[in-house]
């Protein structure tokens, strides 16, 4: 009998197993059962829809048997069984092993972050078994196989003989220890405490023999009719140990927020509770129940080209697709969940289902639903929204931003932005509600963190009236805002822009003064710096600071930055239309004009060349010449 290897990650996620600390070992009960329930889900759906398999609801059944004696517990179930090649494929390997490439750079940190990431399945098996057995018999074969495996060292695989089809699985468990106790899944108790526990919504009788005892009828009195000790006897009772009814279909009021929680950890694989549960229920022109949920932290994969979106879809109750990706839009893409509806067909294919009314009516109501839910949780709960918008802000943001804009109105109100004046994040309708009289525009300024924005110089003159900026870290950020253009009637404006409305006309009237009696200079001062900015100019923004940089027209610096960072041939990178922006109240502008005025033009032209190049450390880009901007330094140092 030769021993077959596990595929490499299939080994080290068994060894994790097997010598797991893992507190929660119980959970291998709820695995087991659930592959069961889903072996039968196939099957059952494929009776549904091919009619011509002659099976029944009735006809299925999960059986657990637990054996003292030989220190066994079996699971078994009537499901779709497996080939000898399916038990090869899906026992000997991971499937999905995609999701355990964590481990191959760095050591598992905690067995208890990686079952609660990837729901193991059935390898948690191994947690309380040291052998483990499994006989099946796919439906319409007549073959059986049997997949052995004592851990880590390999498998075996013989033909074996199973009456009809389903799959067995016998665990012959661990010796007990000091610490741990496995005789406990042996206990009849305990395993219906651990079915109601994890298993309960299970469509599926799931069956145990149960010893138990009564009264032998007549005992109870003795032949006068005077009342005496009765006598008892012991009997089985293969009793049914879930509920079955599938949470979704309960009373909201029945259910424990316990019971969304565990049902969400289970279902979905998630170790840590949700961050919100919606669970509705609607009749009319769409009839179906919807429990979702928001996670409380980003999977580690949700920004990657893996992460898939989509809803399970159940058609009364049977579950006929596992992620249906036309019930989600994508900026509502971290929604994990299931809808069950009572209008759709279970003959339907993928194809048809993505022109299906029923199924667009349900997704027109799921999103309404999901974006009332997450205001009512900004109004209610802020500190709970601003944590999911931690996670899951940026996929708004980019939900704004895509289909040109097409989303906005819906989304809008969900964006939180950082806040100059509040120091913490903020909506756009709480901005506008405190914005003063006199201002036109809602102002937003870009870097990599708050800390570096709130240095900017362009912010001084904005500070200096109270306005309240929003400063913005994600590249997608200014990107969502010009898509959006305005929010209640105001228009947003960089502050990195060339005319931020501050001036009144008196002192419009006297810039321009100001700047006609410097046109020379300024134009000396543009031509000096060779074409690389479109024009210098006299500040309005700058207080204190002697210089910025602003732009002209549609690309800002941060969008040149964010454009020319992605894959793009070297003759298609945009450029921003740079504007130097001096400030005239500042001594070095003084120092340009005496300069100037003196016929000191290579010195003034040194300068302009300085000035810019300080200009573009402070936004945050790199000088293009750093070793001629070091020489004109070392230069004015030693004059
Ligand atoms: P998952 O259930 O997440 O896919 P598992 O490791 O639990 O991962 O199971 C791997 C695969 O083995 C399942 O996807 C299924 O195809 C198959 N399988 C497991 N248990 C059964 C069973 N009782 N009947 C039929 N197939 C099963």
């Amino acid at each position: 009998m030769a021993v077959k290897q596990f595929q490499a990650e299939s080994k080290r996620l068994l060894d994790l197993m097997i010598n797991s600390i893992y507190t929660h070992r119980e959970i291998f009960l709820r695995e087991l059962i659930s592959n069961a329930s889903d072996a039968i889900d196939k099957l059952y759906y494929r009776a549904l829809s091919d009619g011509d398999t002659g099976l029944s609801r009735d006809d299925f059944s999960i059986s657990i048997t637990p054996n003292k004696e030989a220190r066994t517990l079996t699971i078994e179930d009537n499901g779709c069984g497996m080939t000898a090649e399916d038990l090869e494929n899906n026992l000997g390997t991971i499937a999905k092993s995609g999701s355990l490439n964590f481990k191959k750079e760095n050591e598992p940190k905690e067995d208890i972050e990686i079952i609660g990431q990837f729901g193991v399945g059935f390898y948690s098996a191994f947690m309380v078994a040291e052998k483990v057995t499994v006989v099946s018999r796919a439906y319409g074969s007549d073959e059986a196989w049997k997949w052995e495996s004592s851990g880590a060292e390999g498998y075996t695989m013989d033909p074996a003989s199973r009456e009809g089809h389903g799959t067995t699985i016998t665990l012959v468990l661990k010796a007990n220890s000091d610490e741990n106790n496995y005789d406990e899944f042996l206990d009849t108790y305990r395993i219906r405490e651990l079915v109601r526990k994890y298993s309960d919504y299970i469509r599926y009788p799931i069956r145990m023999d149960v010893e138990k005892s009564r009264m032998i009828e007549g005992t109870d009195k003795d032949a006068d009719g005077k009342y005496k000790t009765p006598e008892y006897e012991t009997y089985t009772e293969n009793e049914v140990l879930n509920s079955m009814v599938p949470l979704w279909r309960k009373n909201k009021s029945e259910i424990k927020e316990e019971e969304y929680n565990q049902f969400y950890k289970d279902k979905f694989h998630d170790f840590s509770d949700p961050l919100l549960v919606i669970h509705s229920s609607t009749e009319g022109t769409a009839t179906y129940n919807a429990l979702l949920f928001i996670p409380s932290k980003a999977p580690y994969d949700y920004y990657s080209r893996d992460y898939e979106k989509g809803l399970q879809l159940f058609s009364n109750g049977v579950m006929i697709m596992e992620k249906c990706a036309d019930l989600l839009p994508d900026y509502f893409s971290f929604v994990r969940g299931l809808v069950d509806s009572q209008d759709l067909s279970l003959n339907i294919s993928r194809e048809m289902l993505q022109h299906d009314r029923q199924l667009k009516l349900i997704e027109g109501r799921l999103e309404k639903k999901i974006k009332s839910e997450l205001e009512s949780l900004l109004n209610h709960n802020r500190e709970k929204y601003e944590e999911f918008f931690r996670n899951f802000g940026l996929q708004l943001k980019y939900g704004v931003y895509s289909d040109y804009g097409m989303h906005k109105e819906l989304l809008q109100d969900l964006l939180l932005f950082y806040s100059s004046s509040e120091k913490k994040p903020v909506t756009l309708k709480e901005y506008v509600g405190r914005m003063k009289d006199e201002q036109k525009y809602i102002y937003y300024a870009c870097g990599e963190t708050v800390e570096r924005i709130d240095l900017l110089p362009q912010t001084e003159a904005l500070k200096e009236k109270g306005y309240e900026i929003l400063y913005l870290t994600d590249n997608v950020d200014e990107f969502a805002l010009r898509i959006m253009m305005k929010y209640d009637d105001k228009e947003f404006r960089s502050v990195s822009a060339d005319d931020l409305g501050l001036e009144t006309e008196e002192e419009k009237k006297e810039a321009e003064k100001q700047v006609e009696e410097n046109k020379d200079l300024l134009a000396f001062l543009r031509d000096s710096l060779g074409g690389k900015v479109k024009a210098v100019i006299l500040s309005q923004k700058l207080k204190s600071h002697p210089v910025c940089l602003s732009t002209e027209g549609a690309i800002s610096m941060e969008m040149e930055k964010v454009l020319n960072s992605m894959p793009m041939p070297e003759g298609e990178k945009v450029q921003a239309q740079r504007v130097l922006e001096i400030n005239a109240n500042h001594p070095i502008f003084a120092k340009l004009v005496k300069l100037y005025a003196d016929g000191n033009k290579d010195r003034a032209a040194k300068y302009a060349k300085l000035l810019y190049n300080q200009a573009l450390l402070i936004e945050g880009v790199s000088v293009e010449d750093p070793l001629a901007f070091s020489n004109d330094i070392c230069d004015l140092m030693v004059e």
